[in-house]
């Protein structure tokens, strides 16, 4: 019998939501810690992530992500479901097509493992309750809104909006934070970005930052409460900057700057970093999600105000 250690051990270090939370566990956390039911979740959970490759792709074409069945995107061969098997069919076909032999983007099944992994980690710490049901549905919506924001820089409303909804709602169920952070969080998560959102946009006459962003800070403020709001704020500032200064340096857009602003002065460095800023604008919804993937998980690094 396989023991989760963060089961087995008491957690009363932790966070308030994480205190609440275990005060709540329907079943004892070490009954359901065996591999028959790690095995399940992890499969239910890549069969999710299997839907949400879908739904990534289709999203932001404005397409149904019920019907038609699975199709190749490249031949739009119809897929059958044993070649639809979530990890299993896609090393058994060789990442590619059988109708077209088109290759299969290694990004499908990294989505399915993910997912999968999601199932485990919700399971592993929140155990077999309506809470880590709930925290495996937030983080699944966090991995949809981070590929989409990747790949089309925007990020639907059709996840953020029933988010917030959700995340509401979810603070009735036994071992969820309190309803009224819950609202907290959607109005001074919301609210924060917005203010942010809107004061950059008058002060720079640039759209720095999307309003879908405002949305699903008010979302995981939802989710997590107001409490986690800062230091969702502060990580994905930190690790967005991080990203955005290695890439203008991979990129170097250096050389042309440094000519620009000889040439204009002083006064041509902010269009320049305004243009710079555009070209290499990365969007900010993965790293608001990772803040939030670490605020529900390491409470005691990101939100050390919390703990005792
Ligand atoms: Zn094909």
């Amino acid at each position: 019998m396989f023991q989760a250690p963060h089961l087995t051990t008491p957690v009363t270090q932790d966070s308030p939501l994480t205190q609440a939370i275990s005060a709540h566990m329907l079943l004892p956390a070490a009954a359901v810690a065996d591999w028959p039911l790690f095995a399940l979740v992890f499969t239910v959970g890549a069969c999710i992530g299997s839907f949400l490759n879908v739904c990534i792709y289709r999203l932001p074409a404005d397409e149904s992500i019920v019907r038609p069945a699975s199709r190749c995107p490249h031949c739009a061969a119809p897929i059958a479901w044993y070649d639809n098997v979530p990890l299993v069919s896609w090393t058994w076909l060789r990442a590619r097509c059988r109708a077209c032999r088109a290759s299969i983007p290694a990004r499908y099944p990294l989505v399915e493992a993910a997912t999968g992994a999601l199932a485990l980690l919700a399971l592993w710490r929140f155990g077999a309750t309506p809470a880590g049901a709930v925290v495996f549905a937030f983080s699944a919506a966090l991995l949809l809104i981070t590929f989409i924001d990747l790949d089309h820089r925007f990020i639907p409303d059709e996840v953020s909006l029933p988010g917030i909804v959700v995340g509401l709602a979810s603070a009735f169920l036994p071992g969820r934070i309190a309803p009224a952070d819950a609202l907290l969080g959607v109005l001074i998560g919301g609210g924060v970005l917005w203010t942010v959102a809107w004061g950059y946009e008058r002060w720079t006459g640039v759209e720095g930052m999307g309003y879908g962003d405002v949305k699903l800070l008010a979302m995981i403020g939802a989710f997590l409460g107001w409490q986690a709001v800062p230091a969702v704020l502060v990580v994905a500032s930190l690790t967005g900057s991080l990203a955005g200064i290695a890439l203008i340096v991979v990129r170097g857009g250096g050389r042309d700057g440094r000519r620009v602003a000889r040439r204009l002065g002083p006064r041509a460095l902010l269009p320049f970093a305004r243009r710079a800023a555009r070209r290499t604008a990365i969007p900010f919804g993965p790293f608001l999600a990772l803040g939030a993937m670490l605020a529900l998980y390491l409470p005691d690094v990101t939100m050390p105000w919390r703990v005792g």
